[in-house]
């Protein structure tokens, strides 16, 4: 993406402005560890009332009034005119899909992206629920996108690079026989959505930006049963496998530190979702 571009076009009070690399100071990082919670909690709202018979515009409402409820604001509502204050992807769409009419049916696989900002910082978080009873290869795909996401956790230390996260990633899935999804990434976050580095799900190592303490990032692995290629829909938000094969993406933002990396989005610091 091209930096100076988003620098002409957006004001630093829009949170569509990048700052590039920020480093969180003591203080911002209780409001990043807040705003995660925010996200946890809502998160796991959403997976207790995702089932058969639900519409993706419930979700979205119910997610809505959590996150205010909690004292938070829906970060996605409104960013680049996005409709929803979550996103919704279900089957073969892998991400960035807008709530709506559609009904949730028994063996789908719904991807719930969730923002939350508290006190002007932001928690952003993703989860893949089985609805019902799912397939086998649904089971495993979730739990191979769950692990790679836990693989790319543990990658984060100081003075890594961006690239070795995705290393670490695409070293677990890629055997699998996985499309791992290369046009969309991670990213650092804080008072912005989307800052820098981009943290990439894929190799090679010794590339991109030397994590830091203070960093927080997003890492998002997203995994497709078939080919990694993605499609965009017409409604230029829904990202789709370009084949129909279906997709899977767990995100949790992660604060940089000596002691280890701090999953800010995470209710009790396991690794994964449960
Ligand atoms: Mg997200
Ligand atoms: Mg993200």
């Amino acid at each position: 993406m091209n930096k100076n571009l988003i620098l002409q076009t957006a004001s630093n009070s829009s949170p569509e402005y990048n700052p590039g690399i920020t480093i969180k100071s003591a203080h911002e990082i209780v409001a990043m560890r807040k705003a995660g919670k925010v996200v946890a909690k809502t998160i796991e709202l959403l997976k207790e009332l995702s089932r058969p018979g639900v519409t993706t515009r419930y979700l979205d409402q119910m997610a809505e009034k959590e996150i205010i409820r909690l004292g938070g604001t829906p970060t996605f509502k409104g960013y680049r005119g996005f409709p929803g204050s979550i996103c919704t992807s279900v089957g073969n769409e892998i991400v960035h899909g807008i709530p709506g009419s559609r009904v949730l049916r028994n063996g789908d696989l719904l991807k719930v992206d969730v923002g939350a900002t508290v006190d002007g910082f932001i928690g952003d978080s993703a989860v893949t629920i089985g609805i019902g009873e799912i397939s086998d290869d649904a089971m495993k795909l979730i739990d191979v996108t769950a692990t790679a996401l836990k693989m790319g956790i543990l990658a984060a230390l100081p003075g890594v690079r961006t690239g070795d996260i995705g290393a670490a990633i695409e070293e677990y899935v890629s055997p699998k026989g996985y499309g791992l999804v290369r046009e969309y990434v991670g990213h650092g976050v804080g008072r912005f959505l989307h800052e820098e580095p981009a943290v990439p799900n894929y190799g090679p190592g010794g590339r991109g930006a030397k994590l830091a303490n203070g960093m927080a990032i997003a890492i998002e692995p997203m995994v497709n049963i078939g080919g990694w290629q993605t499609r965009l829909l017409d409604d230029q938000w829904t990202v789709v496998t370009k084949d129909g094969s279906l997709s899977a993406h767990f995100e949790h933002t992660i604060l940089i530190s000596q002691e280890g990396p701090e999953i800010l989005t995470s209710l009790n610091g396991a690794y994964v979702h449960g």
